[in-house]
């Protein structure tokens, strides 16, 4: 039983409560009441007076392809055609378990540290990926990546299926779903089959849509439908669908999506890549939607605060209007994401799963502070977060990690420098 005592609370509407304890058992937060409540009988293990700091439900980041942090500043300045066939793609295909082991291990070291307690994984080496979150602890929906145009297509679905069947009940804190690369590296009817695969096994899926306007334009072209249509027609939108991006999706588009698909949305890699300004802006109000980060080689970093921090901003440049998107309705949006894991996380109350973060902000950074959403939205970064907690489990304890990132760290600049020293093999795809 873990006593968070006299705590501010901020709860995922972004209102504020002052004088809570919060008891934390089995994973669940038990029992929320007035600070100083009697409680006979009840014998706390671990208090943490909470009387400076406020309690909210942990950031969830809703793509991410976490290895990917192994990558972090190899590629940098260049076009997104330049980063995917001549960087990226080419590395990739080099890379070693340890490298995915520890280049996950360094993502999630990461999200911990700035308070994301969920992430949405795609990415292959799964049985890696599943290992490092196992080890770290954080709550992770993986979605192996499946290309349908690689030569070992056929294998590499089978492969997934069985991954799945044998892991889908390992732990109450990984999900798994399928992870169809994009459209575009999905042509004809293999996009069809991983989602049969995935309805068969009763899987959401989790794929790349409509990310660059040059893609929408190119399956037009190919396919005489946008990549919406084509992930319709192949029957994608009759499962829970959680679509990376979509930044360029169409208004036609807007018919065929259900009422359980998600949009993970990443501005910082569209500004890094020069995505421009899709319809997704315009069109947001009516979809279900949250925040991603993309790779850390794209986005830089896997801190999925900064990337609300950017949509804000954003649309107040960009249409010249500072009323746009106020932080109590970014924060809503980033509390909104927890839905895609489905694990009764994003609450402050009693019979919530305790996934939850602990805000130090009298710091140099928030400090003078009048409204903690506002502090945590535009000036908050990992020295504010003094606790990280997943299903009742610190993971972050007193501004500390608890797993041992030195170690994790040291192995990381080891295989940075292998990785360069293999250097770059041949990409199974193209984009
Ligand atoms: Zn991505």
């Amino acid at each position: 039983m873990i006593r968070l005592h006299n705590a501010n609370v901020i709860a995922h509407t972004g209102e504020c409560l002052s004088h809570r304890d919060i008891y934390i058992e089995g994973g669940r937060i038990a029992k929320i009441c007035e600070s100083g409540t009697p409680r006979p009988g009840v014998v706390p293990t671990d208090t943490v007076d909470c009387a400076s700091y406020f309690v909210s439900p942990g950031l969830v980041n809703l793509h991410a392809h976490t290895a990917m942090n192994i990558f972090k500043g190899i590629a940098e300045d260049v076009s997104a055609e330049t980063w995917f066939n001549d960087m990226i793609w080419p590395y990739e295909s080099r890379m070693t378990d340890r490298d995915i082991y520890t280049g996950t291990l360094l993502g999630i070291a990461e999200m911990l540290n700035n308070g994301v307690t969920a992430v949405a994984d795609h990415y292959f080496g799964e049985e890696q990926v599943l290992r490092a979150a196992k080890d770290a602890g954080i709550r992770m929906d993986i979605a192996p990546t499946v290309f349908g145009m690689a030569p070992d297509y056929r294998d590499r679905l089978a492969q997934v299926g069985a991954f799945i069947r044998d892991h889908r009940s390992d732990s109450p804190r990984i999900t798994l779903r399928f992870g169809p690369h994009s459209d575009y590296t999905c042509p004809g009817e293999t996009l069809h089959e991983i989602v049969d695969a995935a309805r068969r096994m009763g899987l959401p899926i989790h794929l790349h849509l409509s990310e660059t306007k040059l893609q929408v334009a190119q399956s037009l072209e190919r396919t005489g439908k946008t990549p919406f249509q084509r992930l319709h027609d192949a029957g994608g939108f009759d499962l829970p669908v959680l679509v990376a991006h979509g930044l360029w999706v169409t208004e036609n588009d807007l018919a065929l999506i259900g009422d359980d698909t998600w949009f993970a949305f990443c501005p910082k890699t569209y500004l890094r890549l020069a995505a421009g300004r899709g319809g997704f802006f315009d069109r947001s109000n009516r979809l279900n939607y949250s925040f991603g980060t993309d790779g850390a080689a794209s986005s830089g970093s896997v801190n999925v605060l900064e990337q609300a921090r950017l949509f804000a901003m954003l649309e107040k440049f960009e249409r010249n209007d500072a009323t746009l998107r106020p932080a109590l309705e970014v924060w809503q949006r980033l509390m909104a994401g927890h839905a895609v894991f489905g694990a009764g996380t994003g609450k402050i109350e009693e019979g919530a799963t305790a996934d939850l973060v602990i805000w130090d902000l009298q710091t140099p950074d928030t400090m003078a502070y009048y409204h903690p959403v506002s502090a945590i939205l535009y000036a908050a970064g990992s020295a504010n977060v003094r606790y990280t907690m997943v299903a009742g489990e610190f993971l972050k304890y007193d501004g500390r990690l608890k797993m041992d990132f030195a170690g994790v760290a040291r192995e990381a600049m080891g295989l940075q420098k292998e990785l360069l020293a293999r250097g770059k093999g041949r990409a199974k795809v193209y984009y």
